[in-house]
């Protein structure tokens, strides 16, 4: 089919599924069903095809080598990049760096800008729905430079709570950094007023994009955010692929996170002098073989256009949030899905999250439990933990009605 006329069609799920060698597997007796992509998503044939023929046909290191393997190395690595910047609407491809993801992401701006721009009296403004990764490297840099943390609340519906924006972002702030879709609660934030208001006050806006460059359409130019990390791995790309982008003149400006081969233009005993954007945050040797996986990972997201897989998403979450609240599980984070993606954490009853999970694996059902490295959230919420589902493109509503059906054997078990 054309790409066109699939868009149309919007997600032909069954097809989906049988691009994902993983899905006909079985957990015991049971089909799996896989509702934990926020931690990572699952792979289809063509990433996993796209990573095996670099290894049986072009290995070699990148940027080095003036032979035909390394000419063919380098120019898949960056022909993903090209990808990558255009999947996100970045117009130059060298302002998207590679890297392992969004935990090093946020190292490497936290470290490269944060530690050289930052000092005594500053103010990071972070949120109290962010992922440890976007808390825990900004705590660093405040600890070296002198920096203050601040945060903006949670409202009870799982908000960011902007009635405290304006008294929250002054001249003193000169970071704001926040989550673009919450993996705990779901939530999408504003990006493009958020970075409107940084802007204002002469602060960049960093997005944590782990969770919303794969489920959404997203353009850095129409968000205007300064920084965008993006997790390959939840994008169906290999593990270990992504990077982030910024605007060019901040990655001219900042200081390179990974000091070694290729980042450097020239090294003398006491200083060296660095390579050229993106060369410049990439030393060593870097993730080539998922790279290029991931560039197989962006055409099939393409193919099927963002516009359907966000549709999909929110049709799903809306399916996921009515039966599970009539089965008497409480939902944690915004039931009104034109504000929230397809992750869906809920208490169930009294059921611990662990318990209720392990019930789930029974019956061949893949869920996460616990804090999601979102402790802040968990206690807004007073609630040690909770049971998350979170879906993606292979996801169907019958998976929603075996979560929901599982449910009851807690009952059962736990006598809830
Ligand atoms: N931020 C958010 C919102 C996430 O969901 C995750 C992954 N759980 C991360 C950051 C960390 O991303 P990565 O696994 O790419 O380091």
């Amino acid at each position: 089919m054309a790409v066109t006329e699939q868009r149309k069609a919007g997600l032909d799920v069954e097809r989906i599924r049988a691009d994902f060698p993983i899905l006909s597997r079985t957990v015991g007796d049971k089909p799996l069903v896989y509702l934990d992509s926020a931690a990572t998503s699952q792979k289809p044939r063509a990433v996993i095809d796209a990573e095996r023929e670099f290894y049986e046909r072009h290995n070699a290191n990148v940027h080095r080598g003036i032979y035909m393997l390394s000419e063919e190395a380098t120019e898949l690595y960056e022909e993903a990049r090209v990808k990558l910047a255009s999947f996100i609407g970045a117009t130059d491809p060298a302002t998207v760096i590679f890297n392992r993801g969004t935990t090093e992401s946020i190292n490497a701006i936290a470290h490269g800008w944060g530690r050289k721009f930052l000092k005594e009296g500053d103010e990071i403004l972070l949120t109290d729905m962010e992922h440890h990764s976007n808390i825990v490297p900004w705590q660093l840099a405040a600890r070296a430079t002198g920096a203050t943390l601040r945060y903006l609340p949670i409202t009870d519906d799982g908000l960011i709570d902007l009635s405290t924006l304006e008294s929250s972002l002054t001249d003193r702030t000169k970071v704001f950094a926040v989550t673009g879709m919450s993996n705990s609660l779901g939530t999408l934030t504003p990006v493009h007023l958020l970075a409107d208001a940084a802007h204002a006050v002469g602060a960049v806006l960093v997005v944590d994009g782990a969770q919303l460059v794969p489920h959404v359409p997203v353009d850095v130019r129409v968000l205007d955010c300064d920084f965008l990390t993006i997790s390959g791995h939840k994008m169906l790309g290999p593990t270990a692929s992504g990077g982030f982008y910024a605007k060019r003149e901040l990655l001219e400006e900042m200081d390179p996170f990974i000091g070694g081969g290729h980042m450097i233009h020239e090294v003398y005993r006491e200083y060296s002098t660095w390579n050229d954007v993106p060369g410049k945050f990439e030393g060593g040797t870097m993730n080539i073989a998922q790279e290029v996986g991931l560039a197989a990972a962006v055409d099939y997201l393409q193919a099927l256009g963002m516009q359907n897989v966000r549709a999909h998403e929110e049709e799903i979450a809306a399916y996921a949030i009515e039966r599970l609240q009539d089965a008497g599980a409480r939902i944690v984070g915004p039931v009104d899905v034109s504000k929230r993606g397809g992750a869906v954490s809920f208490v169930y009853r009294d059921v611990h999250p662990h318990d209720v999970a392990t019930v789930l694996n029974e019956e061949g059902i893949a869920v996460r439990a616990g804090h999601h490295c979102n402790q802040l959230v968990m206690r807004r919420f007073n609630v040690a933990a909770t049971t998350r589902a979170s879906f993606y493109v292979y996801n169907t509503r019958r998976e929603v009605d075996a979560l929901v059906n599982a449910l009851g054997k807690a009952d059962d078990v736990f006598g809830a």
